[in-house]
């Protein structure tokens, strides 16, 4: 059972800042940012690869919904949303969350992307719209 079981089971303390049938949300202990939340869904599908079509859809609901809050009660300019899938995406735990991280002027949260748009000619592009339309189905 993951840490995040524990705190929807309330068996560990956490700091719930929304909840109903299918999707809590509650304070990441790291607190990257102040504020820094995590929305979840109570069951616990490891990645985004396992979600289904209702709980995806709920669940980004509610990531308006405190996203919103979040903007009301620290007068927000700026938010990021991250989700890690995968111990190589920097997973750590193994239940699915979206994080909600709030940006301050001169906060200390790093988000690096290179970008490689020199390395890819149009056919590049094109094959790779291909595969990705083509694995859809
Ligand atoms: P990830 O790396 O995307 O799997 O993120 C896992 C997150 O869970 C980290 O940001 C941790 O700080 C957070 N976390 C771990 N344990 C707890 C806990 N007991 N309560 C709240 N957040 C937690």
């Amino acid at each position: 059972m993951t840490i995040f079981e524990k705190i929807i089971k309330r068996e560990i303390p956490s700091y719930i800042v929304y909840e109903d049938d299918l999707v809590i949300a509650f304070l990441d202990i790291s607190q990257v940012t102040k504020g820094h939340t995590l929305v979840v869904p109570k069951k616990p599908y490891v990645n985004v690869f396992e979600l289904d079509d209702n709980t995806a859809a709920h669940l980004f609901k509610v990531v308006v919904k405190v996203s919103k809050a979040l903007k009301k009660a620290f007068n927000l300019e700026g938010l990021n949303i991250v989700n890690n899938n995968g111990k190589l995406a920097g997973q750590a735990v193994f239940h699915y969350h979206i994080h909600l991280i709030p940006r301050y002027p001169n906060d200390d949260f790093l988000m690096k992307g290179v970008n490689h748009n020199s390395e890819y000619t149009k056919e590049d592009f094109l094959k790779l719209k291909e595969l990705i339309i083509n694995a859809q189905s």
